[in-house]
């Protein structure tokens, strides 16, 4: 069934309230506590004394965006404003919404079961592409048009922020405005000149046009992409000459308070533990990294504000599981210390920490000691490449020596699982280099074998890597679906013995995952048409359906080939250089070619390649000085006049 079909309306009358019609459809449903709100710590205020609504919204189950940080950030603090309210809502499991489509119930909040439509603000989360069709789906069950240009004075303002819309154009018809960056402050500059807006009865226009002049949002509808007569993006035109013509984004010199109040779900969901942000921002410099490029600068929590807020947490929730969140735990400065002061803090607790994220250089014994209460699940490290010329090409320079004797201790140390985390693909990736994959993985079983014997197991996560923008890696293709299935099948055939696994990305995954990622404002329309002919939760392996995307591209006289395996000219201009993460292109351009020559970056903590993070936030670091920012510091003219002056 198509996701826009009509459903015949039944029995239950137009006039009984969502409430009656919830108790009618929840119990034909698996798992109706996903539906209906009350959590410990969800937050009910008094709807009809508050002046702004805002419906925060996940496109995905329950089960996993109830835990989505990000979300709970705004939740708690949008709700700590007293005329503000932020309710929640998911998108629904496929047998809810046959019953919300039957009954033509629209989608609702969890805490008021109000319907999204009478929101004022409804705020998607996009952290990446395969939410894409869910966030049009969500929007139709809300009842409220999906593109921009059909919604007016009656219908929420859609704003969206996350990973994903760094390069906002594939979904820029369907949003009224994207919030680029890091979203605590805008998220409320945002609100306020919403609701001076809404006090003087203007037309929609106007409040488009206020808030495109908030720094970090980007408004879509006031430019108009333009292309050469072979389809490549050529530039931006501005409709309104008063829009910016770069949207840089937001970031925080100093990272916000820490929400403790988490929700505490009533049913199973994927993670029960209290997620806690220890620093933002990664200098590693591994070039197809996006996370890793878009969120510099590296600021760093104190230590004795993340143990109290973990403390605060605890009492709040009653969670057993405390994750440490960056993009690289072991790089935080203090990371032995942390780890100390919350198992002295917490011993007669049993709390089970978790670092998702090691390097492999600046992981420790000590610290492996320390995490050894918590060796369910086994182990993860990610070499990403197996040989030294690939380890060049994508700047992860890690000694095959290191790795062996970090991973015997692994193994020494209890854990019987040790999961490595490789990527093919990578620009002049053979298969030399795949095959060395494997023979890595069986010199790591070895050590197992060694340490603890035949209990050893190594599980090796391969995806496929995707040219991602704002990356080094921007301008190289993606490879071809059959020389990917080349790659898997080397890596399939030679790990096939005992104490292996095998995990692999669906070549199909991987291409749907770069055409969304890599796409212009005309790749809108195939998403549209995928959404309309069925596709959605598209990162689900039950619902992949490629020929339905395939269609799609078909239907809009589109070439998917054209976006994913397409080399770019280092002089093409790219459909999200409007959006600029304060890492500038020059530097991405260098970084691309010292890849081809294996040239290596060091950590940039320690020497600055002036990125031009530094540059576009100065301003910041010397509103807020202290040790947080790691990178080195920059005396600007007017700071060295300060100093001076004030010496
Ligand atoms: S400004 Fe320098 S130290 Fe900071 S992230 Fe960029 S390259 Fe690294």
């Amino acid at each position: 069934m198509n996701n826009t079909d009509p459903f015949p309306g039944d029995n239950l009358e137009i006039n009984t309230s969502l409430e009656e019609k919830l108790e009618k459809i929840l119990p034909l449903v698996e798992k109706p506590g996903r539906y209906v709100g009350g959590e410990y710590n969800s937050i009910i205020k008094d709807w009809n004394n508050i002046s702004t609504k805002v419906a925060l919204v996940f496109p995905d189950i329950y089960d996993i965006g109830v835990s989505n940080l990000g979300l709970q950030i705004f939740y708690e603090r949008i709700n700590q404003l007293n005329d503000c309210l932020a309710e929640r809502s998911y998108s629904p499991w496929i047998d809810m919404e046959s019953q919300l489509r039957k009954y033509k119930i629209p989608l609702y909040s969890l805490e008021t079961k109000t319907p999204l439509k009478k929101f004022d603000i409804l705020g998607i989360t996009l952290p990446y592409e395969s939410l894409y069709t869910n966030a049009l789906n969500l929007l139709n069950l809300a009842q409220i048009p999906i593109r921009s240009i059909d919604r007016g004075l009656g219908f929420p303002l859609v704003i969206s922020g996350g990973h994903a819309t760094y390069n906002p154009e594939p979904m820029a018809p369907f949003i009224d405005a994207f919030l680029i960056g890091e979203g605590e402050e805008i998220f409320l500059e945002l609100i306020s000149t919403y609701q001076i807006w809404k006090s003087k009865n203007q037309p929609k226009i106007d409040l488009l046009n206020k808030i495109s002049h908030i720094d970090g949002v980007y408004v879509p509808a006031f430019y108009e992409p333009q292309y050469y007569e072979n389809g490549i993006f050529s530039n931006l035109l501005l409709k309104n000459k008063k829009s910016p013509k770069i949207i840089t984004k937001r970031i925080m010199g100093k990272l916000p308070y820490s929400p403790t109040h988490f929700i505490v779900p009533s049913i199973s969901v994927v993670h029960n533990r209290i997620p806690v942000e220890i620093m933002r921002g990664c200098t590693r410099g591994c070039r197809f990294c996006h996370a890793g490029m878009i969120n510099r600068p590296i600021r760093e929590r104190d230590v004795n504000e993340i143990v109290d807020t973990i403390e605060k947490a605890l009492d709040n929730t009653g969670f057993e599981e405390i994750a440490l969140l960056s993009l690289s735990s072991s790089d935080y400065t203090n990371i032995l210390e942390l780890v100390n002061q919350i198992s002295d803090r917490f011993s007669k607790r049993n709390l089970t920490i978790s670092l998702p994220s090691l390097r492999i250089e600046t992981f420790s014994i000590e610290l492996m000691e320390k995490l050894k209460g918590s060796r369910q699940g086994g182990f993860t490290l990610a070499p990403e490449a197996a040989s030294d010329r690939m380890r060049g090409i994508i700047n992860k320079p890690i000694s095959e020596e290191l790795l062996l004797s970090t991973a015997y201790e692994i193994f020494k140390c209890g854990w019987t699982t040790l999961k490595l985390y490789f990527m093919i693909g990578h620009p002049s990736e053979t298969l030399e280099d795949v095959a060395e994959i494997a023979s890595l993985c069986k010199k790591v079983l070895a050590e197992g074998h060694k340490a603890i014997g035949k209990r050893a197991k190594v599980h090796a996560g391969v995806s496929t890597f995707v040219p991602k923008p704002h990356t080094p890696f921007q301008w190289v293709s993606c490879d071809q679906p059959d020389l990917i299935r080349q790659k898997q099948n080397i890596l399939r055939e030679a790990l096939k013995g005992r104490g292996f696994k095998l995990n692999w990305t669906d070549p199909k995954e991987t291409m749907m995952e770069a055409w969304l990622s890599r796409g212009d404002r005309k790749m809108a329309e195939v998403i549209e048409t995928a959404w309309k002919n069925g596709a959605k939760f598209d990162a689900w392996q039950d619902f992949k359906n490629y020929d339905i995307w395939m269609q799609a591209f078909t239907e809009n006289d589109l070439d998917p080939y054209f976006y994913v395996h397409r080399e770019r000219d280092l002089k093409e201009i790219f459909p999200w250089e409007h959006i600029f993460p304060g890492v500038r292109k020059t530097y991405l351009k260098t970084e691309y070619l010292n890849s081809m020559s294996m040239k290596l970056r060091g950590d940039c903590r320690q020497q600055c390649y002036a990125c031009g993070i530094t540059q576009t936030f100065n301003h910041l670091r010397e509103e807020d000085p202290g040790i947080i920012w790691k990178c080195p510091n920059l005396v600007t003219k007017r700071r060295a006049n300060e100093l001076s002056l004030s010496n």
